[in-house]
């Protein structure tokens, strides 16, 4: 149980377990309340806690941003009563944010009821409640509000002025991918006619001039976007891949023919999420030059790199919200001809990088010399 657990992990001691047992006894909270009451655990040793109990995976979530049709299918004061936020789609499954993932019955009642699998990912409470705001409340961000560098911006929106094709948002889980593409989204919202998400298409109507299809994870839902994107509609989706190229790759993994994704393939855009310094206390830094050499640079007494000293604002942290970084792929002649050959991610990012390409790490060193971010998190957009 999960006291026994925090007990194994040195976060209390035998007198506290029992004091906080009788504690809840008399009380009637739950355990986990009754802990943070009596400030025994933090929230993040208590939700780690309850995640290891539970086999879940514990995120740290904040900066997160819910995708809003996974949200849309979740009442509000449900998500509040239960302390849970849809995040997105997993394939077919809906993935959930929870604060609390000893409560099952909540999750066999949403599955009963939405009628698809869900899974759940762990959070702390309070990272909880604010994607609960941000899920239900949160204004959609333009793509100038994204952290693109200005010539990516306007690669970006050259690719969504193509008629048809197909766009994709390629990062890791919690890499923002979602916030883009219904960023993107908004942005054809200008021009567009008619746009679908792909639970739609089922139903008939006029020809869809934009196809919003989610997460292509599975061989059937890239058909479907492709099959799409090549009879005239501009289809966006995410794929879970480290970047450009590897989303390029994972669709011919999934078994699509290279010469129709050579001819479909209108851009893949990359991206990662990195935390912000803290513009209340950033200062500049002198780094070691391991992790310098890490990143392509050496010491150089002119260039100032920064990170944040901790402050008030920041509560200590030197960190206060989240960029992106982002690298787009957009195919000319010589690379259309390469994904005939069926190559891989390498071989991809290499002709795509000697057509012009600003990788992840060209950007995100960008954003470092600006002093937005620190050397930290460029050393982690290198190990992707
Ligand atoms: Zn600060």
């Amino acid at each position: 149980m999960l006291g026994e657990r925090l007990l194994q992990n040195g976060s209390i001691s035998p007198d506290e377990l029992q004091a906080a047992l009788e504690d809840q006894r008399a009380s009637g909270e739950l355990f986990g309340d009754v802990l943070l009451r009596r400030r025994l655990v933090t929230e993040d040793e208590l939700a780690a806690a309850l995640a290891q109990e539970t086999c879940v995976p514990f995120v740290a979530a904040s900066g997160m941003t819910p995708d809003p049709t996974a949200v849309a299918l979740v009442p509000e004061p449900f998500a509040r009563r239960h302390l849970l936020v849809p995040l997105g789609f997993y394939e077919d499954a809906l993935e959930v944010l929870q604060a609390n993932p000893l409560d099952v019955a909540v999750i066999d009642d949403l599955q009963r009821v939405l009628g698809r699998p869900v899974q759940v990912v762990c959070a702390t409470r309070s990272d909880v409640l604010q994607l609960i705001e941000a899920g239900y409340h949160g204004p959609v961000r333009s793509l100038e509000e994204l952290g693109l560098s200005r010539r990516t911006l306007n690669v970006f929106h050259e690719a969504l002025g193509a008629p048809s094709g197909l766009v994709l948002v390629a990062g890791p889980r919690g890499a923002g991918t979602t916030t883009t593409v219904h960023s993107a989204l908004s942005h054809l919202g200008r021009r567009a006619r008619n746009i679908l998400t792909v639970d739609d298409m089922t139903v008939t109507g006029p020809d869809p001039d934009v196809i919003m299809v989610g997460e292509i994870g599975s061989a059937e839902t890239a058909h479907l976007a492709l099959r799409e994107a090549l009879a005239g509609a501009l289809v966006v989706g995410t794929v879970r891949a480290p970047d450009a190229a590897g989303a390029v790759v994972r669709l011919l993994d999934l078994e699509l023919e290279p010469d129709r994704v050579a001819e479909g393939l209108v851009a893949a855009i990359a991206q990662r999420l990195v935390r912000l310094i803290c513009p209340g206390c950033r200062a500049p830094a002198s780094e070691p030059a391991g992790a310098l050499a890490r990143v392509g640079l050496v010491p150089d007494p002119d260039v100032a790199l920064y990170r944040g000293t901790g402050c008030e604002r920041c509560e200590g942290s030197g960190y206060g919200g989240y960029l992106g970084v982002f690298e787009i792929l957009v195919p000319d002649g010589a690379i259309r001809a390469l994904v005939r050959e069926r190559p891989d991610a390498a071989r991809l990012r290499e002709a795509a990088v000697a057509a012009g390409m600003a990788t992840l790490l060209d950007d995100a060193l960008s954003k470092a010399l600006f002093g937005r971010i620190t050397i930290e998190d460029v050393v982690g957009t290198a190990d992707g």
